[in-house]
């Protein structure tokens, strides 16, 4: 999906132009793809068009000034280097400020499509003359919008959207090849295993134009079965100077994740799990993928103590994601490198799977008669039937009396039942509670 990304210095209103949008009639913000404390990913459409916004909002100025700079420079050039449009977002209030410069002369350098948007001006009419003075920016007529009030942001979601790249339809020439993301911080050893992987001497290996304009896929070929590495040109050579920045692997990553059935998070072990490592695995459970935990660099882990630390770390990061497989491998001396394609396909076929009805009833009955349920009052919840109603990932529905008597740790419940009676290791399941009709 082409990205969209706002940009700008702190308190020009970023994050309120994103939820103007997302509350434009017809801009449909899906349910946000997990929102970090910097940065919030949504999926929007306007007309048709999909795209993802990226809202760079949260990030608030530190008290150093050069912190402050550098960390606005970063957001820009990641930004900048990712996205399809960019809107940088000037208060019309206070004027051209030299972080505005800053932002523009990044900006200018990268020639992608970018809208001035000049916020905060409630009343374009009367107030021409401070726009004007953002032509200095030197990075095209300045827009006059108001994302408190709405005003123009339909008129620029017209525009942007006709910008976007169009997704050229190619002919999948591996259309049963499974779809594995590559994800994890900067350093984690992605680029390292995936050398390794297309090194080795069982692997065949072609590249293909990816769906999205930049994107490069690599096709592996093991014991007949192919898998489509999604977006490798930036893991296999690392080109630029932004790869270090956090924001660019994320952006990457999601992209890559919106096109692949498994994702591997790629853990530096002598860190653990972080709190990125975290998010980025949320995105992709969020996003339908199945997930294998690569515990990287395990052979730098000298005691025994280490390996514990690593081993917690994941116990507390990953709460959510308890099915996940865990493997301990080397990029760098290769092991248990080649264990990593069974696991592949376990998780790819669990995410496939399909529960049949009977199954599913028998699981019902017993959750009936041994489980819990939930009594508020004189209502009690009661499940009249499950059914599959979804594959990759595996979703069901179940009709019950009462939904809103529904909890999360019930959800959870159900969940751990479920995995319990079914084998779904390596696949998030989604669950569903509907009235019965
Ligand atoms: P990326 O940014 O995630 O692609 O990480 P790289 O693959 O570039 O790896 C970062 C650094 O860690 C490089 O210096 C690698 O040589 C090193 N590295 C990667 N995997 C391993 C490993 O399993 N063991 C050790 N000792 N070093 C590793």
């Amino acid at each position: 999906k082409p990205i969209v990304a706002v940009v700008g210095r702190p308190n020009v209103g970023k994050s309120t132009l994103v939820n103007r949008i997302a509350q434009t009639s017809d801009a449909i913000v899906h349910e946000s793809r997990g929102v970090t404390r910097d940065r919030s990913y949504h999926d929007a459409d306007w007309n048709g068009r999909e795209f993802t916004l990226v809202d760079t909002g949260g990030i608030e100025p530190l008290k150093s000034e050069d912190v402050f700079s550098a960390s606005i420079r970063d957001q820009a050039l990641a930004a900048a280097e990712e996205a399809d449009v960019i809107l940088f977002v000037v208060d019309g209030h206070t004027g051209v400020t030299e972080e505005d410069e800053t932002v523009a002369r990044l900006l200018k350098r990268v020639h992608k499509p970018t809208f001035l948007l000049v916020n905060k001006l409630d009343n374009p009419a009367r107030e021409q003359e401070r726009l004007w003075d953002f032509y200095s920016l030197g990075v095209g007529d300045p827009m006059p919008i108001s994302a408190h009030h709405g005003h123009g942001t339909g008129d620029l979601l017209d525009k942007v959207v006709a910008l976007l790249p169009d997704e050229t339809e190619e002919v999948d020439e591996f259309p049963d090849a499974l779809g594995v993301a590559i994800i994890g911080r900067p350093n984690a050893g992605k680029s390292s295993l995936f050398n390794k992987v297309i090194g080795s001497e069982r692997s065949i290996v072609s590249d293909v134009a990816g769906t999205t304009r930049d994107a490069i896929d690599t096709i592996v070929e093991r014991d007949g079965r192919h898998y489509r590495m999604v977006d490798t040109a930036g893991i296999r050579k690392k080109s630029t100077v932004y790869e270090n920045i956090e924001y660019y692997s994320m952006v990457r990553g999601l992209r890559a994740i919106d096109r692949a059935d498994v994702a591997l998070l790629v853990v530096d072990s002598t860190v653990g799990v972080t709190e990125q490592d975290q998010k980025v695995a949320n995105l992709a459970i969020e996003r339908g993928c199945a997930l294998v935990v690569l515990l990287n660099k395990w052979d730098l882990l000298k005691e025994e103590r280490e390996r514990e630390r690593v081993l917690e770390t994941v116990d507390r990061r990953l709460t959510f994601a308890t099915w996940a497989p865990v493997l301990r491998i080397s990029a760098l001396t290769g092991r248990s490198v080649e264990k990593i394609w069974s696991l592949i396909d376990d998780a790819a076929a669990k995410r496939a799977s399909k529960v049949s009805t009977s199954k599913l009833n028998q699981f019902l009955t017993d959750l009936r008669e041994f489980g819990h349920t939930i009594v508020d009052g004189k209502r009690r919840l009661r499940m009249h039937y499950v059914t599959q109603t979804g594959t990759k990932p595996p979703t069901f529905t179940f009709f019950v009396n009462h939904p809103d008597l529904l909890t999360d740790s019930y959800r959870r419940y159900v969940e751990n039942r479920m995995r319990a009676t079914f084998d779904f290791a390596g696949t998030p399941v989604r669950l569903r509670f509907r009235s019965k009709a």
